[in-house]
């Protein structure tokens, strides 16, 4: 399994009954969809709601592989490769600032305001590495590999970034795999609510938006299982929401071992090594984007410094777990369990 990207595992099992439903708005069979986009599955089932759900979904899975083709640091040509090559971006066109200059501004406050825990310029760390990759490396990179790839990270390294696109320092590579998943899916969900679509679920490789009710069962929130980060088809407990997203980071997910040691594909933008504070971290709130990035931020900080920063953004809660002498604890911010409908596991 860990020659394999490990988001082709969900993170999020989802547990729910399908079939036939009783929508509010349309009583209707649900329709859904699953991709292989962003290097992740993507999957999305709505209620119809007096629509064509099934043109609707393909609708916003083109809107997926345009926004991948943008934004993706490993597609040619995309934004991210013509910065690596040139040192600079504009926009080409009209679309293409839509899809990245809203997710690019967040990034960059973001990462100022987790004081750099969150770093949208790790790609050149992110490639040494490997894990995006399929071929997954053997063992870690030499020290003086990582130091120099440390040498071009830090959003310091962010020389302009406004209307026209963005200038960067010599060899800083841009990667926005910890906030695209929650980028895109606040975009997917922002579309299905224009729509007037009532109950969906989107899950993009395990980061998760949903809206309403739960498709099979009226009134009832949808649940969603966090995964043990050591024990396959082991889950943490559900959470339970009704409009909102939640991400999760761990280190579980795209990992080698070398000599006995785990090395994982979230990474200490201090260090250039993989974070070690945390095994997980999942956010829920109201946006996926940002739920997305605090999860990754979070994971890099751990639990104390995590919930500091986390207490500057209402609405946002968060579940940690990590190794204390071997053993898994877990730790919640404090309106998690209430914000989540926390049920833990037995
Ligand atoms: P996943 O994408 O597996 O759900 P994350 O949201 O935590 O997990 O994103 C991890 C990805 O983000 C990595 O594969 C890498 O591309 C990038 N990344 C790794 N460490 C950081 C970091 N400290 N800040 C920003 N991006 C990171
Ligand atoms: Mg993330």
């Amino acid at each position: 399994m860990n020659n394999l990207p490990a988001s082709f595992f969900p993170r999020a099992l989802l547990l729910l009954s399908i079939i036939f439903v009783y929508a509010s708005c349309a009583a209707a069979k649900s329709a859904e969809a699953t991709e292989y986009l962003m290097g992740t599955r993507v999957f999305i089932r709505v209620a119809p709601c007096g629509r064509d759900a099934q043109a609707d979904i393909q609708e916003i899975i083109q809107e997926i592989r345009r926004f991948d083709a943008a934004a993706s640091a490993h597609r040619e040509n995309s934004f991210p490769a013509r910065l690596a090559r040139d040192g600079e971006a504009n926009f080409t066109n009209e679309e293409e600032k839509s899809i990245l200059l809203p997710m690019l501004r967040e990034a960059f406050a973001f990462a100022r305001a987790s004081g750099g825990a969150f770093d949208p310029f790790i790609g050149k760390l992110s490639k040494l590495w490997g894990f995006s990759s399929l071929a997954m490396r053997a063992e870690p990179p030499r020290a003086d590999e990582i130091a120099q790839a440390l040498a071009a990270s830090g959003h310091q390294k962010l020389l302009r970034l406004d209307e026209d696109g963005m200038a960067v320092a010599r060899h800083t590579e841009l990667d926005l795999g910890a906030i695209a998943k929650g980028e895109m899916l606040d975009r997917a969900a922002a579309r299905l609510y224009a729509w007037g679509y009532r109950r969906a679920l989107l899950n993009f490789g395990g980061d998760v938006y949903v809206i309403g009710d739960r498709i099979d069962a009226e009134g009832e929130p949808w649940r969603i299982a966090v995964q043990h980060p050591r024990k396959a088809q082991a889950y943490l407990g559900v959470a339970r929401i009704q409009d909102g997203a939640m991400a999760t980071s761990a280190d579980d997910e795209r990992f080698f071992i070398h000599e006995g040691k785990r090395w994982h594909h979230i990474l200490n933008p201090f260090t250039g090594l993989p974070a070690s504070e945390a095994v997980s971290a999942s956010v829920i709130g109201p946006r996926a984007a940002l739920a997305d990035a605090l999860a990754t931020a979070l994971f890099v900080l751990g639990a104390d410094r995590g919930l500091a920063l986390l207490a500057q953004y209402p609405g946002y809660h968060a579940l940690f777990v990590f190794m204390s002498n071997d053993i898994l604890q877990e730790r919640m911010s404090p309106g998690f369990a209430d914000a989540a409908g926390w049920k833990a596991a037995e």
